[in-house]
């Protein structure tokens, strides 16, 4: 089946005139789009508008009455059209891996890069810079070769019965004609064959008031760069004279909630730019930084082996990291929290002048708008049920990996690209042997055994060039600690960097740091 009904397109030598179909945008609004196609582009239609067409680029300029939004995709009308949203760990695998000998492949996601995770808690601090864990989806894309389509938009509705999505743009904060084409690029619709949901997951405040309006979070790379500004911000007003020391101590509490492997890395990070940066740079204030970990159960990482927790706790008492365990947040205010220790029940107020809340995660809001489409089976409120082919139970055609799922698997990268590895050769095995459309959920069972997560080990830094890891090797486990597992994690990230660009730029940043210190200066 091909992407989308195509009406009216006539051939002028090179150059083609075409009537194309647009949905509401507001009155008077003009459109114009830049398409690169190799291949005929398939257009919907409901007013008129004019489409040039030269060899292989689309241009459209619409003069619109009636409101309206166009759906052009690449396609080859004999291949069936995959539709994946999301350009994290797992669709971002399946982009890679599909064969696009069978597939029209339309990515669909607002970020139009794909994100290295392990390091985000390092850009934080500066050890390193943003854009080098930042894969341009267009990169891999444009390796991928034609057929495969980018739409920089976040998917918000989806009408499972006539297989369309509803794709929208918003304008970004950087944006400063934003109203204008708020008015004109806001919304459009696509069809698909086939879709895999890999939609992430967002931060959770499980309903603690104060947090969403007073705490910062580590998920994407706008978290990270607003944690370094107001680190750096912090640090310039804490050394100004006009205030009290009781209000410097205050400033220079950072508080971290959530004793995972995020809010382990990122409370090694900022002991690492106390002790090796601020130390030179303003000494009378990285004495006084203070950084307490919080977290409600009684250790932190409990995913981890005993040995290596002992040994994490054992370092963040000696680097002077304040963890309090077994306690709970109960709410944040502007300048302080209020938090309950769960053995005792006393509760106590913290002040402090910065808080990262890395307690948890759940899934984005489209696995909700799908999940409400088949209310009957979708039950649970954590993310989508899939079972072990991936496949969204109640809705044809739609597969689902990673964060947004709810499986026996732990919501992890490895678990998201294993997934997005596992589906692509499932889907590319199907089309192989030219399994029909219809009820293509079922015949996923011929083209592939169902998926096991199999795990490669964990691994987390812990500061002061230390990190854990544990390693699964012929049905054992090996457990390290150390300067030694650091060493392995950073091999390991650079080895996991999606491309040599990125490897070579985050190996240039930890050499640039080894020689010059992170910079503190404030964007
Ligand atoms: P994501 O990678 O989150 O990708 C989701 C994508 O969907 C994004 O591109 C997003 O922009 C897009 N999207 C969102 N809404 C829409 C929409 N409506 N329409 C279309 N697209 C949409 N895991 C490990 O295994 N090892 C680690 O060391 C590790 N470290 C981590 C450190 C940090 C700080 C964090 C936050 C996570 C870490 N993780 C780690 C977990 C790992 O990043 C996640 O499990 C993984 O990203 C999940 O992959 P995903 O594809 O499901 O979602
Ligand atoms: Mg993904």
């Amino acid at each position: 089946m091909s992407v989308c009904r195509t009406k009216n397109i006539t051939t002028q030598h090179s150059v083609r005139t075409a009537t194309l179909s647009l949905h509401k945008i507001s009155a008077g609004a003009r459109i114009a789009q830049h398409h690169h196609l190799s291949q005929p582009a398939v257009i919907t239609t409901n007013t008129t508008a004019r489409v040039l067409v030269s060899r292989n680029r689309i241009r459209t300029y619409a003069s619109i009455a009636s409101a309206a939004s166009t759906s052009i995709v690449a396609s080859s009308p004999n291949k069936k059209t995959l539709v994946l949203l999301g350009t994290g760990w797992g669709s971002t695998t399946i982009l890679k891996n599909i064969d696009t000998r069978h597939f029209n492949v339309v990515v669909v996601s607002p970020r139009n890069y794909f994100l290295f995770t392990p390091l985000l808690p390092s850009c934080t601090v500066g050890t390193t810079e943003n854009r080098s864990i930042m894969e341009p989806i267009r990169h891999i894309v444009g390796r991928r070769g034609k057929d495969i389509r980018f739409y920089e938009a976040e998917c918000t509705d989806i009408d499972t019965k006539n297989k369309e999505l509803v794709l929208e743009r918003r304008p970004s904060e950087n944006d400063t004609s934003a109203k204008t084409q708020e008015a004109t690029l806001s919304k459009t619709r696509i069809n698909y064959d086939y879709l895999v949901v890999g939609v992430g997951g967002t931060y959770n405040t499980f309903g603690t008031p104060g947090v969403q309006e007073n705490a910062l979070f580590l998920k994407e790379m706008g978290d990270a760069s607003k944690i370094r500004r107001r680190l750096m911000e912090t640090i310039e007003k804490a050394s100004f004279d006009g205030i009290s020391e009781e209000e410097r101590d205050r400033l220079l509490h950072i508080v971290v909630v959530g004793g995972g492997p995020t809010g382990v890395e990122f409370s090694g990070e900022l002991h690492d730019l106390a002790v090796e940066d601020l130390t030179k740079w303003v000494p009378h204030l990285a004495k006084r930084l203070k950084i307490t970990l919080i977290e409600a159960l009684p250790t932190v990482l409990p995913s981890f082996n005993k040995k290596l927790v002992d040994y994490t706790q054992q370092t963040f008492q000696k680097n002077g990291i304040h963890l309090m365990t077994n306690t709970t947040v109960k709410l944040v205010e502007k300048e302080s929290l209020k938090v309950r220790d769960t053995k005792s029940g006393i509760e106590t107020d913290i002040a402090y002048g910065t808080i990262v809340w890395a307690a948890g995660i759940r899934a984005r809001e489209f696995a909700h708008t799908l999940r409400a489409k088949v209310p009957d089976v979708q039950t649970n409120r954590r993310g989508l049920i899939i079972d072990d082919y991936l496949r969204v139970q109640g809705a044809p055609d739609i597969w689902a990996l990673g964060d947004c799922t709810v499986s026996k698997n732990a919501p992890l990268a490895q678990v998201a690209s294993q997934q997005g590895k596992w589906l692509a050769k499932a889907l590319n095995g199907m089309s192989k042997n030219s399994i029909q459309l219809s009820d293509a959920h079922s015949h996923i069972e011929r083209a592939a055994k169902p998926f096991v997560y199999s795990s490669s080990g964990s691994l987390a830094y812990i500061g002061g060039e230390r990190a854990i890891a544990e390693i699964p090797l012929l049905n054992r486990s090996i457990t390290a600690g150390g300067p030694f597992a650091s060493l392995f994690w950073k091999s390991y990230c650079l080895w996991e960097l999606f491309s040599v660009r990125s490897s070579m730029s985050v190996a240039t940043d930890w050499a640039k740091r080894a020689v010059f210190g992170r910079s503190i200066s404030v964007e």
